[in-house]
């Protein structure tokens, strides 16, 4: 069947939506802290549910705590076409980023509600938990342990820096689900998200076509030096833990800055032991965050750092454990996926341009069981990860106008492959 041209979203009632789920968890700067799989995790996750209770989708929640809200089609037996992103905010997060694509694709059952409207496969929204890593290292787990790309066990016994594991903060917080973990087929999965980079608002465009993901890589450092007190010890005799992180920081930044301007390096996470301001730290612990679309060159930035790391402890005298915790390599997105979008973005108007993913996403693991692409919005001065992270209604409205473009047209040829003849 074909896909109307007169379809529409109720991008006020996004807005609302959007507002409302930002009291959850609300910080006095105007952001979100609703860390994964805390009690105001729980409370997010609640309402969401409760809305899409509300708008008739059938609930289910996966072993990871992964939630699916499920709109049937008219054969409920082709594989779903899923939208979702994750509800889970950084310490100091702000109102949009994973909330959008949550809530947009809500609002496109709503819509779909509002027009009687029954595709033809069943149309999915999907919460992923622990997206953003904060709490529970690594980032995006759960649409990783969906993906295959970790097992199960893997992802229950991620710990936090209390030592409380996914596990256990699931069956707290009543969210271990009874499902198995992926293993189902998914017709297409589309993310809505801000752009968190500023190219979008700086060239005036209103949508991004998502066509690649840079790759990542994420290690955790410990040096171990001597304490001792910060009086007697003469220079020359120190084991200065803290000052070789400081000379990994810096070399950080310069492998950043050679493989400008797509490469990025970052330390963002340091602990000091003793953290005591008359004693040599003795111990740091800290971590290195690479990115880069070019998996070649995120080879080398690897094999810098190792180089960088052995030199500077060599020069201290400091003991070192070294642990590359995640990597994944640079995600090209699903050609009949982006070409939906892209269609979605020539029926409603909006300008745009393709562009490449700097952060990690739930679809970039997505992409590894199920044909899928994103949507960016321009989020303002680029921001993200910070209380002061914008967007606006206008912005809001077009994403989801274009994902449900796209979702349609996949929904809708989804029945179109399965009759055709093999
Ligand atoms: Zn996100």
């Amino acid at each position: 069947m074909s896909t109307p041209q007169n379809v529409a979203v109720n991008g006020s009632r996004l807005w609302q939506s959007l507002m409302d789920m930002a009291q959850i968890g609300a910080t006095p700067k105007g952001g979100v802290c609703r860390l994964a799989l805390t009690d105001l995790d729980k409370q997010g996750r609640d309402l969401f549910v409760r809305w899409c209770e509300e708008a008739g989708c059938t609930i289910s929640v996966d072993k990871m705590g992964n939630i699916f809200a499920r709109r049937p089609g008219r054969d409920d037996s082709l594989p779903p076409v899923i939208m979702g992103s994750h509800l889970d905010s950084q310490p100091t997060g702000g109102k949009y980023d994973g909330v959008y694509g949550v809530l947009a694709g809500l609002e496109v059952v709503r819509s779909l509600n509002d027009m009687n409207y029954v595709t033809e496969a069943p149309v999915e929204v999907a919460v992923w938990t622990n997206e953003e890593g904060s709490r529970f290292a690594p980032a995006m787990v759960s649409s990783g342990v969906f993906a295959g790309v970790f097992d199960l066990d893997y992802g229950l016994s991620r710990a936090d820096l209390d030592g409380k594991t996914m596990g256990e903060e699931l069956a707290r917080i009543g969210y271990a689900g009874d499902q198995e973990v992926g293993g189902r087929k998914v017709g297409a999965y589309f993310e809505a998200h801000i752009e968190q980079g500023p190219i979008l608002e700086v060239e005036g465009k209103t949508i991004g076509v998502v066509t690649d993901c840079q790759g990542q890589r994420w290690y955790e450092i410990t040096f171990t030096g001597q304490e001792a007190h910060a009086g007697p010890t003469p220079m020359v005799r120190r084991k200065d833990a803290l000052l070789g992180a400081a000379r990994v920081v810096d070399a950080v930044n310069r492998i950043g800055m050679k493989y400008g301007p797509l490469a990025c390096a970052t330390v963002g996470l340091m602990q000091i032991h003793p953290n005591s301001r008359n004693v040599i730290p003795g111990r740091v612990f800290f971590t290195v965050d690479f990115r880069h679309p070019d998996d070649g060159i995120l080879k080398a930035m690897d094999g810098e750092l190792r180089a960088e790391v052995e030199r500077i402890a060599g020069e201290i005298g400091l003991e070192t454990e070294f642990q590359q915790i995640w990597y994944y390599a640079p995600i090209k997105f699903d050609e009949s996926c982006v070409a939906a979008v892209r269609k979605g973005v020539e029926r409603t108007g909006h300008s745009f341009r393709d562009i490449v993913s700097g952060a990690g996403h739930d679809a970039c693991y997505l992409s590894k069981v199920a044909p899928t692409a994103m949507v960016f919005i321009p989020c303002i001065d680029g921001i993200s990860h910070n209380e002061v992270e914008e967007t606006t209604p206008e912005w809001s409205t077009a994403g989801c106008e274009v994902l449900l473009h796209a979702v349609l047209d996949r929904a809708n040829a989804m029945a179109e492959q399965v009759k055709a003849p093999a």
